[in-house]
């Protein structure tokens, strides 16, 4: 039995429910995310701003005081643009006509909070976060915000996208030569030290559920769950969370009971969930999937996109999100990019 306002963690691959420890692996060594399953199954909205009133399916039983949260609101001037009579945008930024208060303009904060309330919680040390840019930012900003210790590594050319609007001394920030992936191993080798944590990404089930806020307040906004999740990728972990996120409210059973169809897209050159998914793979091959990765990833414009290991093929990732889904990747050329952003 799960008490009220309480949650267990559950492996996607054996099924098996067990209590939090802060670990993000299955106690029985499954490959495999692992996943919150909450007491609540209604979703209970609290009378608070920002991401914390859906605390109920958040991982932490402290509620850090956080202002920021996702906005939605009925699109009509893009809408028109594309055609469109029921597209509503989520917004993950900031925009105080809107009430929108994400301070470091992404929705990697939405990651950040309930990720280092978490680790607090559960004393799994000082965490350990690789980032192209936005991630670290975030996780600086928030861990500065609780007083509490993070390790951020990034691309030394990235450094300038590291900022914060608070003094954050209890960052520690290392700059390492070469891409994003460079940053992950050296991530990973200083996360091996004593007193440290490697944060887990996307296997970090308060990462995904602080990110699934997105599609909660979605659904509340608009009263029940999208058709359609549009979100360009480069781990999958916002598509895999808005997909957790949905099957929390199908049971909920109030917002309809259909999933949404992902509609994710990669920028080429470098789209190996793209080659891989669009191919029929469950597994992304190096050789044809991210064949020259380093060159390819130098071409890209959006480089916050550029993950080499992104949780395509582990059970409950994102090949299975768009298998149940019916969800699609497309690769988008810069200057595509470049033409829809004019
Ligand atoms: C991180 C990030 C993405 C990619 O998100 P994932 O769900 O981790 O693949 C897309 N857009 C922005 C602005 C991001 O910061
Ligand atoms: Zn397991």
């Amino acid at each position: 039995m799960i008490s009220m306002g309480d949650y267990q963690i559950q492996c996607t691959a054996c099924g098996r429910l067990y209590p939090d420890t802060g670990s993000n692996e299955c106690p029985d060594r499954h490959a495999a995310l692992q996943r919150t399953v909450y007491s609540a199954q209604r979703l209970p909205c609290a009378d608070l701003t920002g991401m914390m009133r859906f605390y109920d399916w958040l991982p932490v039983h402290n509620r850090p005081v956080v202002t920021a949260g996702p906005v939605t609101y009925k699109s009509e001037v893009f809408a028109r643009e594309l055609g469109l009579s029921h597209l509503y945008v989520t917004f993950n930024g900031f925009w105080p006509e809107k009430a929108a208060a994400i301070k470091t303009c992404s929705f990697k904060e939405l990651e950040a909070v309930p990720t280092l309330a978490r680790a607090a919680e559960k004393k799994s040390g000082i965490l350990v976060v690789a980032s192209a840019g936005n991630t670290g930012r975030a996780f600086a900003q928030v861990a500065a915000g609780m007083n509490t210790p993070v390790v951020v590594v990034v691309p030394k050319k990235s450094l300038p996208r590291i900022w914060t609007t608070v003094p954050a001394d209890t960052v520690l920030l290392i700059t390492v030569e070469g891409d994003y992936s460079d940053a992950i191993s050296m991530s990973n080798y200083i996360a091996d030290l004593p007193h440290l944590t490697a944060e887990g990404g996307a296997k970090n089930c308060a990462r995904r559920d602080g990110m699934g806020t997105v599609m909660l307040d979605g659904a509340t906004t608009i009263g029940r769950i999208p058709d359609y999740y549009v979100q360009a990728v480069g781990s999958g972990t916002g598509a895999i969370a808005a997909w957790e996120a949905s099957q929390r409210l199908v049971r909920d059973g109030r917002f309809g009971h259909h999933l949404p169809r992902m509609v994710l897209s990669q920028n080429h050159p470098f789209i190996p969930m793209a080659n891989a998914w669009n191919a029929g793979r469950r597994e992304i091959d190096p050789m044809t999937d991210m064949a020259d990765a380093t060159q390819a990833i130098s071409e890209v414009y959006a480089d916050v996109l550029t993950n080499r290991n992104p949780p395509y093929g582990i059970t409950g990732g994102l090949f299975d999100c768009l298998t149940e889904t019916g969800g699609e990747i497309a690769a988008v050329r810069n200057d595509e990019a470049r033409r829809a952003q004019t």
